[in-house]
């Protein structure tokens, strides 16, 4: 394959921009293909290559790209306008449908990332409580900004670089890690530690995963956090709307005290939100004490697109069936490997290249990286995109279809 324009757009890119990307985990080496347009399961390079995409712009885009409801949805609103500084009733319609979906939620505010939510979350958490310390999930990616900063997944785990230059080591000093499914290891800090206002944790590890819950793992802990006068805040920014409507917290039956969501509730626009119990959101501002603004929260745009989206999956009763049931095809084609285990939920999925699914950050970290990137290179070559690293979950949508599926069988078996 020719990619030569990839390579000279990266090449200027970056004398432009830091590493030549918006977001390190784009920075595939020895560069990036640059994407000109997508549809259904597929993205067309500039290089005029066309691939089959399990990445999905890491995990917004549930109904595949350009889908045509979603692209009337933006088209007609953008007739009446994107940006309005002043209330829509696009807000009361979608938290109408968010808090509905999710027992967790009874009052919800819109943001712009997923990065704000948690942020947000976690000072509401403070505010609540008046307690100072957060625990973490070692290896759960939370967003990039400085409280959750620490031992991070994603790109930072790809990195190998687990904290950031620039965190202050004061303020990370508040901020906790216990291993994942290990409900000890939480009531061990818990009962040494009286000063903690919040645990985040992602219900079902996206970032270096999937990472399943083990049995009764989200109930054990959603227990001792009660006990502690902890809040349970459930960061759903991938596992909301894409393990089924309610996210994990109606899978697994378990009930947090605040939900952060983003990805799947923007239809593949920008968009954030954190909600939670009516007694601690009404703690926000305007109507409490705890700060919260910005200019594009609850973007028309947005929330149009993530109206249709939503609206969509709960019309189409039958998509997260037909979702799982592509997913357990693929498992049941490729089989099983010395040296490799396949993990899915739904349409998260991944080949880790470990003998058997990992329980948590440390296990993950056990994974042949070396052949994760001949992996890489094999599927790319044979036309398929899956995030360029060992840690990030892989992608179905409603559109990847029976030869799409066919395709992505034949390529995992020879390229694993
Ligand atoms: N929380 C989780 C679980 C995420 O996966 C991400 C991003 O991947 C974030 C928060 C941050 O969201 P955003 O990239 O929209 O800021």
């Amino acid at each position: 394959m020719n990619h030569k324009s990839s390579s000279e757009l990266f090449a200027e890119a970056k004398l432009l921009m830091p590493g030549g990307v918006s977001s390190p985990v784009r920075a595939i080496r020895p560069y990036p293909f640059y994407t000109t347009s997508a549809a259904g399961a597929h993205l067309a390079t500039v290089d005029g290559t066309t691939l089959i995409d399990c990445c999905m712009a890491y995990g917004p885009l549930i109904l595949g790209h350009v889908h045509p409801a979603i692209r009337t949805a933006i088209a007609g609103q953008l007739e009446s306008g994107w940006l309005y500084g002043t209330p829509s009733p696009l807000e009361p319609e979608f938290a109408k449908l968010v808090t509905g979906d999710h027992p967790g939620m009874d009052m919800v505010r819109f943001v712009s990332s997923g990065s704000e939510a948690t942020m947000a979350a976690i000072r509401l958490a403070r505010g609540f409580t008046g307690k100072k310390d957060i625990v973490k999930i070692e290896g759960g990616f939370h967003g990039a900004h400085d409280a959750v900063l620490v031992k991070a997944g994603s790109g930072a785990t790809t990195m190998g670089v687990p904290d950031s230059a620039g965190v202050l080591a004061d303020l990370v000093a508040h901020t906790r890690q216990v291993p994942y499914n290990d409900p000890e290891a939480l009531e061990s800090v818990l009962s040494a530690h009286n000063d903690v206002a919040a645990l985040i944790i992602e219900p079902v590890l996206g970032n270096i995963g999937p990472v399943l819950p083990r049995d009764n793992y989200l109930r054990d802990i959603r227990e001792i956090t009660k006990a502690h006068d902890v809040i349970l805040i459930f960061d759903e920014v991938i596992t909301g709307y894409r393990v089924g409507i309610g996210g994990a917290q109606v899978k697994y039956g378990t009930k947090p005290d605040l939900t952060t969501l983003g990805k799947i509730i923007g239809g593949g626009l920008p968009i954030g939100a954190f909600g939670g119990r009516r007694e601690i959101m009404e703690l926000v501002a305007p109507q409490g004490p705890v700060y919260q603004a910005g200019t594009f929260s609850g973007n028309p745009l947005s929330l149009t697109a993530g109206i249709a989206t939503i609206r969509h999956l709960h019309n189409h009763s039958t998509i997260y069936r037909d979702l799982e049931g592509k997913t357990r095809a693929l498992e049941e084609s490729i089989g099983s490997k010395d040296g490799g285990s396949f993990v899915r939920l739904g349409s998260m999925f991944k080949y880790f290249f470990r003998n058997t699914p990992p329980q948590n950050y440390r296990e993950v970290k056990e994974c042949d990286t070396t052949a994760f990137g001949t992996f890489w290179q094999g599927m790319f070559r044979a036309g398929i995109f899956v995030p360029p690293s060992q840690f990030e979950t892989n992608f179905l949508s409603a559109a990847h279809n029976d030869q799409d599926l066919a395709a992505l069988a034949q390529a995992y078996t020879q390229c694993r």
